[in-house]
């Protein structure tokens, strides 16, 4: 059973709704499993016999409330395409509680269970409350192959298939994720606070009082040895630089980075229109309502420095000494991020190319292969994989973009210990790659979990070649490209 350990009912009422899931009781066909991620499962001490039995997936359903779950939907706020939405919050997601232990070095000592596509809440505006099959298996597979690349992500402990109809462009499959998470806080979470604290006209000692309380929680959770609000700045400043400069050496675009979208913990959230990808360009964009490219590729970095600053300023009231002051260290402290996520963007593209520790005499050498990579759109994972493999010539179209590159590469080199060694454990041969995870998401939805299964192992051990996973690391042929994920939520 689930062993529930709840910290986040204890915050003001402002930051959430009791909402328990909605049973599904139009359906047609009775709820069953679609995947139950067991190395997850084991690493959190959950019973596996039980999990994936009938009461484990009734829960997982939202068929049934266990004991000791105090189901509830979280509050936010958040700028979305950098419009502000003074409230959001979980419009199809119920958070059952989180599990305190010690789960491993993987994961964090305390973790949120949480249900997404398990009914409306007071948060659903105009929605449904639901998801379908496609978005759910695209999250199960895309956060469990960043998460086997090393990077700071959300989990995926299973996947639930309704059996009832999920109206979209056309109907399709329901399905109910359960999400592992370190926590749902998200900078729109404080920008909710602060708007709240903003247009309260109680008296000022009282206005910041739920403020105070989500950033005292927040540092407990996620910060312990942070001191203040701009100790917490400065804490999720450097969580998500890192972050952004760890996806960017696997080519990941998050497609949807609202403010509501970034986690305080610095893990990978909120996988919508997401992609990893296959050609190279720097303004390369997935999701179908980005309309204007502001998350592409390139644009990631500032975005997320964009976000920080929407945090910063929520945190303002909460800073010691005058407003002045404070200002000018939160601008500081969000300022850092250049430095931050420079620095392990170096290190990370160092190691891609062979160099244990790059420093910035290094870059022209980077950059020059991602200008020449960007130039003839080569495949990303590919060219990165075959450094190793001494097939990354082979990516290119035009043989001078290798040639006129490649000498000072294999030059620099000699200065290395361990070059292969360090691009073998750095670059992936395989990531999901869109097309796949469109040709698996068909197959469920005809209810063949078989392409769901085979990417999965395949995405899991990023690292490794077999035979029976060639035919995944490679690009798309013409006809197979997607150009875009749709959000189709
Ligand atoms: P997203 O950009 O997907 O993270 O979602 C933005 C907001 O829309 C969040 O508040 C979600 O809870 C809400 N939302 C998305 N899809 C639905 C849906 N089908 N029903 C209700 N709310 C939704
Ligand atoms: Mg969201």
């Amino acid at each position: 059973m689930f062993a529930f350990d709840t910290t986040y009912t204890s915050l003001p009422a402002t930051f959430f709704t009791p909402q328990a899931p909605t049973p599904i009781t139009a359906s047609a066909t009775a709820p069953q499993f679609l995947a139950v991620n067991r190395p997850l499962a084991e690493a959190l001490g959950l019973d596996l016999d039980w999990l994936s039995g009938p009461e484990g997936l009734a829960i997982l359903a939202g068929n049934r409330v266990t004991d000791g779950s105090t189901p509830i939907a979280q509050a936010y706020a958040g700028h979305q395409f950098g419009g502000w939405v003074p409230r959001l919050g979980d419009g199809r997601a119920v958070l059952l509680g989180e599990l305190a232990g010690d789960f491993g070095q993987a994961l964090p000592h305390r973790v949120d269970v949480a249900l997404k596509g398990s009914g409306p809440t007071p948060y659903s505006r105009r929605g449904d409350g639901r998801a379908w099959m496609g978005p759910v298996l695209r999250e199960y597979l895309v956060s469990e192959a960043i998460a086997a690349l090393g990077v700071p992500t959300t989990r995926a402990l299973a996947a639930v298939a309704t059996g009832a109809r999920v109206q979209r462009e056309r109907g399709y499959p329901g399905a109910v994720l359960t999400r592992v998470a370190a926590s749902h806080l998200r900078v729109g979470t404080f920008q909710y606070a602060t708007a709240a604290a903003m247009a309260s006209d109680a008296p000022p000692e009282e206005r910041l009082r739920d403020l105070q309380a989500l950033c005292d929680y927040a540092i407990a959770r996620h910060y312990p040895d942070a001191d203040g609000a701009l100790g917490l700045l400065d804490a999720v400043v450097a969580a998500q630089a890192t972050l952004i400069a760890d996806w960017m050496a696997v080519g990941f675009i998050h497609g949807v980075m609202n403010t509501d979208n970034m986690a305080i913990s610095g893990e990978t959230i909120d996988y919508g229109p997401c992609a990893f990808m296959d050609g190279y360009h720097p303004q390369k964009v997935f999701s179908s309502i980005d309309r204007m490219g502001r998350y592409a590729f390139a644009n990631q970095p500032s975005i997320a420095a964009w976000n920080l600053a929407q945090l910063a300023t929520s945190l303002l009231p909460l800073m010691e000494g005058t407003e002045d002051a404070a200002i000018e260290a939160a601008t500081r402290s969000v300022n850092g991020f250049v430095e931050i996520f420079q620095a392990r963007w170096l290190r990370n593209f160092g190691r891609k190319i062979g160099i244990a520790q790059a420093t910035t005499d290094d870059l022209p050498l980077i950059e020059g292969l991602l200008s020449r990579m960007g130039t003839g759109q080569v495949d990303f994972t590919r060219v990165f994989a075959g450094l190793s493999e001494g097939t990354a010539a082979t990516e290119f179209t035009e043989a001078h973009a290798w040639t006129s590159w490649a000498p000072e590469w294999e030059a620099r080199l000699t200065r290395e210990e361990d070059p292969v060694g360090i691009m073998r454990a750095t670059n992936p041969r395989r990531i999901p790659r869109n097309h796949r995870v469109e040709e698996m998401i068909q197959a469920a939805v005809e209810g063949d979990m078989a392409p769901f299964e085979h990417l999965l192992a395949a995405c899991r051990a990023p690292y490794e070649t077999r035979p029976e996973w060639e035919d995944l690391a490679r690009g798309p042929l013409k006809d197979e490209e997607v150009r875009q994920t749709f959000c189709g939520t």
